[in-house]
């Protein structure tokens, strides 16, 4: 019997059956946008259709070339192009799967100055007022869409998927904030619709009955002015009657204050959206966003809350998810941690996207895993993410593989961020791991700090020793109020009511959220009250006011620099800590010298002149001033001719990162 019945049961389409309800959502990799990267392309997607996928759907492709995200974005415009595809198709169906197209036009998110929109309204997050589309122009962008889906079909995929939510083009017609038209596709709710709906009954035309057309439909806008539930429902059903053969689920635009896909969103936060319409439509429809683990994609089909799940960066993250379901193996489940690191934020960077907990991800031609030829010996020195992937790699390519790891646990510095709130998720990995270790058969010594002694006898040494916290050399810097980030998150020093965090990089603001929160992990209720979520027929767009829950402690956050707090941080991340902070009330300081710590508090100045002295009368100084590489060992063994490889925070702490650590590990087993 299996341990996901509903999530694992065929879906009959009529001309069609789709092998499991699991969808593998669309994810941009940068892989499509250049034709040398298409046979790349095909094994990516290939390795995730061996995995199991029921159905895949491709990164967006433009029906046009005003419809591509940037110069030079992909797009499906000819025959010749279509036929390039057959790599990719030819690929997927040999491994069992289905795979369709998905078709985005950009609209007003264009990054050219060529991008069009219903209205000449410039969005908030490009920097190009967009042309109002003509009637005309209107009505070739219908044709444009029809093509598309006719040469996806020539392409040899099951079907497209008519990409019409998070605020891209479609979207756009849908709502009043970006549709001011007075012609036919503007004005009411049903001309707002005409375009989205005359899109999906060319494109049924175009390709044919056989031919799955999938519609994302933007259920939630989460921005002022967006549509309201009844127009949702009534697109839906249009949608339905004119050919669409499933509706999945999107969840905010981009251009929202409100995060949907971050790690700090709760698993399954959106799910409900999808269980109220439901009902209100006959074609099955999916469920989106945080869904992450078989256990919740099994229960939102049991409960009726869906037909399909779709999931897009697990799939980057485990390749092998649906099979590891299959054989009720979840607990080897590499599961996505949604920090978006290497996916997202590289795609906004225009980098090929991968996965920070996989970095074969999109790479998997180029990192390759084989079976080594000459097993040695190896001591793996450190189980943090750097450690942990060297090791566990290195095992499965089997070398003999032994790890050292002082503390009585595994983790690093994930065992640190796991406890901060919104980030539960980096137990997952840690979890992964653990079981990677097991099944890889690597002799595990907890507990113990490897000497010299230790490790001479082994043919190769991987140090990934990591980092301690710097103590900054501040007059003072010993008082018993001043604590390390490390004692404060691990609950082993006290922090009093009123707190300075020094330091404002990626720790000094996980350890503020930290600080500032009760509850940890929030509910979906709270997490929506906190940022202003409602139910979707609450307000146009499901927007209300947000209510969050007042900071237990007085947080001052300081650093010496005097750019913006979290400035650094990830692309598509960082203004949701920011956001976090203002709603807590955390105090910002920069350009700040830190003059000295005693029992008034904090004593600092500002500015080269060392002007405008300030106490900061607080009970505990948190230290997150960065970090030291600890990697002492490195010269010892060198010294006695160990071959020592240094990997991680240990080799680099100024910008240690999970990102580089794991992939590094990963390169270097890979190697050896
Ligand atoms: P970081 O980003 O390098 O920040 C260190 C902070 O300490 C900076 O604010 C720096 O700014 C200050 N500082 C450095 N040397 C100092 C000194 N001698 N005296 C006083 N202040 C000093 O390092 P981190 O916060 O420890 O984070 C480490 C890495 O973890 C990051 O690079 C990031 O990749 C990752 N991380 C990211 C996130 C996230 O994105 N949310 C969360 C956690 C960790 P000033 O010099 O201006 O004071
Ligand atoms: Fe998930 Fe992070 Fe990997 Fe992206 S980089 S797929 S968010 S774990």
């Amino acid at each position: 019997m299996s341990p996901y019945p509903h999530l694992l049961e065929p879906l009959d389409l009529g001309f069609t059956t789709l092998r499991n309800r699991v969808v593998m959502g669309s994810m941009h990799t940068g892989l499509e946008d250049r034709a040398s990267d298409l046979d790349r392309l095909a094994t990516y997607y290939a390795e995730r259709a061996r995995g199991g996928a029921g159905l895949i759907v491709t990164g967006g492709f433009a029906p046009n070339l005003e419809g591509t995200l940037y110069p030079g974005g992909s797009a499906l415009l000819t025959s010749r192009q279509a036929r390039r595809h057959r790599r990719i198709t030819d690929a997927v169906h040999r491994e069992g799967g289905k795979i369709a197209l998905q078709i985005l036009h950009a609209g007003r998110y264009a990054y050219h100055p060529a991008s069009v929109a219903p209205s000449r309204l410039k969005s908030p997050i490009t920097p190009f007022t967009p042309r109002a589309l003509s009637t005309r122009g209107v009505e070739r962008t219908v044709r444009a869409y029809a093509r598309c889906a006719r040469l996806a079909r020539e392409a040899g995929y099951d079907g497209v998927e008519i990409m019409a939510s998070e605020g891209y083009l479609l979207n756009q017609f849908l709502a009043p904030r970006t549709n001011q038209r007075t012609d036919r596709y503007g004005g009411s709710p049903e001309n707002r619709r005409r375009l989205p709906v005359e899109v999906v009954r060319a494109v049924r035309e175009a390709a044919g009955e056989d031919f799955v057309v999938v519609y994302r439909l933007s259920m939630l806008d989460l921005v002022p002015d967006g549509q309201s539930w009844d127009e949702v429902v009534a697109l839906a059903r249009e949608v339905e009657a004119a050919g669409a053969t499933i509706i999945n689920t999107g969840i905010g635009w981009h251009e929202a204050r409100v995060p949907t896909i971050v790690t700090s969103v709760p698993r399954g936060a959106f799910t409900r959206v999808t269980a109220k319409l439901r009902p209100e439509v006959s074609v099955p429809v999916v469920a989106s966003n945080r869904i992450t683990m078989p256990d919740l994609a099994e229960q939102t089909i049991a409960d009726g809350s869906a037909d399909l799940v779709s999931m897009a960066r697990p799939f980057l993250a485990d390749p092998d998810w649906v099979r590891k379901a299959e054989q009720d193996r979840a607990d080897e489940i590499n599961t996505c941690i949604a920090c978006n690191q290497a996916c997202l934020d590289h795609t906004f960077a225009k980098k090929t996207a991968t996965c920070l907990v996989n970095p074969r991800a999109a790479h998997e031609t180029v990192l390759v895993l084989a079976p080594t030829r000459r097993a040695r010996s190896v001591a793996v020195v450190g189980a943090g993410p750097a450690g942990l992937a060297a090791a566990t790699s290195l095992a499965e390519r089997g070398h003999r593989v032994e790890l050292f790891e002082a503390a009585e646990d595994i983790g690093g510095q994930f065992a640190l961020a796991m406890r901060i709130p919104g980030k539960e998720e980096f137990a997952e990995t840690i979890r992964y791991f653990r079981r990677r270790l097991e099944l890889t058969g690597v002799k595990v010594h907890l507990g113990r700090r490897a000497e010299p002694a230790d490790l001479t006898e082994f043919d190769e040494v991987v140090l990934a020793t990591g980092v301690e916290p710097r103590i900054p050399d501040v007059p003072g810097i010993d008082h018993p109020k001043v604590v390390t980030y490390a004692a404060a998150v691990r609950g082993e020093a006290p922090v009093g009511r009123r707190v300075a965090v020094m330091g404002a990089g990626g720790i000094g603001v996980d350890v503020s959220e930290f600080l500032t929160h009760t509850a940890s992990p929030l509910t979906v209720e709270q997490w929506m009250a906190e940022w202003g979520v409602g139910s979707p027929d609450a307000s146009r767009g499901g927007l209300v006011d947000p209510q969050p829950e007042a900071s237990p402690r007085e947080v001052h956050l300081l650093q010496r620099k005097d750019t913006p707090i979290g400035k650094g941080l990830g692309r598509t991340t960082g203004w949701v800590h920011r956001a976090a902070l203002k709603a807590k009330g955390v105090h910002h300081h920069v350009g700040v010298n830190y003059e000295r710590v005693d029992d008034a508090g904090l004593h600092v100045t500002h500015g080269p002149d060392r002007a405008d002295p300030q106490v900061l009368d607080v009970d505990t100084v948190v230290l997150c001033t960065g970090q030291e590489s600890v990697n002492g060992l490195a010269t010892t063994l060198e010294g006695l001719g160990v071959p020592v490889h240094v990997i991680g925070g240990a080799e680099l702490a100024a910008e240690l990162d999970a990102k580089r650590a794991i992939r590094q590990g990963t390169e270097l087993a890979a190697r050896l």
